[in-house]
């Protein structure tokens, strides 16, 4: 099979923005982590379906952390990107901020690493186009996105070891 020509990060990364409403939240107007997860995934997806030109399914999304609260009324922003691909599967990279769009301040909410597998028009794992690194970030995510592959290999294998 031939070679697939390689794509830089900035070929599929994505920023993109959601107002949070009353049916993302609790009584209290505090946003689910759940409704924050699945627009993250959605992100995720639209950049790794980017990456990879085919159908991609989610494979892990890894634990994520909350570190301040999202309101109802909040601008729910989040900046996407490929930090990494293997040979079917790849890591999306996610950062997301709440903007308060009454007074502009942003605020770092979490930042989470989904893995996606490319799918064929037969539902199998399919080759993907490799990444072509250029900035000193993305080298640096590359990097880090393989030390991440690695613990996620070795928490499997403890896991199914019990
Ligand atoms: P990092 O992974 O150590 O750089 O941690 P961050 O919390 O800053 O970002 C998490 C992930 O979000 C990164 O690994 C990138 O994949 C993605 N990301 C961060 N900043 C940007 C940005 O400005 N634009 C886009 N498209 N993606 C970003």
């Amino acid at each position: 099979m031939a070679k697939l020509k390689g794509k830089k990060p900035s070929e599929s990364e994505l920023t993109t923005a959601r107002l949070m409403m009353p049916t993302d939240a609790n009584v209290l107007g505090n946003v689910f982590g759940g409704s924050i997860m699945k627009y993250m995934d959605e992100v995720a997806a639209i950049v790794a379906w980017r990456h990879a030109g085919k159908n991609v399914v989610t494979a892990s999304i890894d634990r994520m952390n909350f570190y301040a609260p999202v309101y109802v009324g909040d601008l729910l922003t989040m900046k996407a990107a490929v930090n990494f691909v293997g040979h079917t599967s790849m890591e999306i990279g996610v950062r997301i901020e709440a903007l308060d769009p009454r007074n502009r301040e942003g605020t770092h909410t979490g930042s989470c690493y989904l893995t996606y597998v490319a799918l064929d028009e037969k539902g199998r794992p399919t080759p993907i186009p490799p990444l072509i690194l250029t900035t000193p970030a993305e080298k640096r995510r590359f990097k880090e996105a393989m030390a991440r592959r690695k613990l996620r290999e070795a928490e499997d294998a403890v896991l199914k070891a019990d």
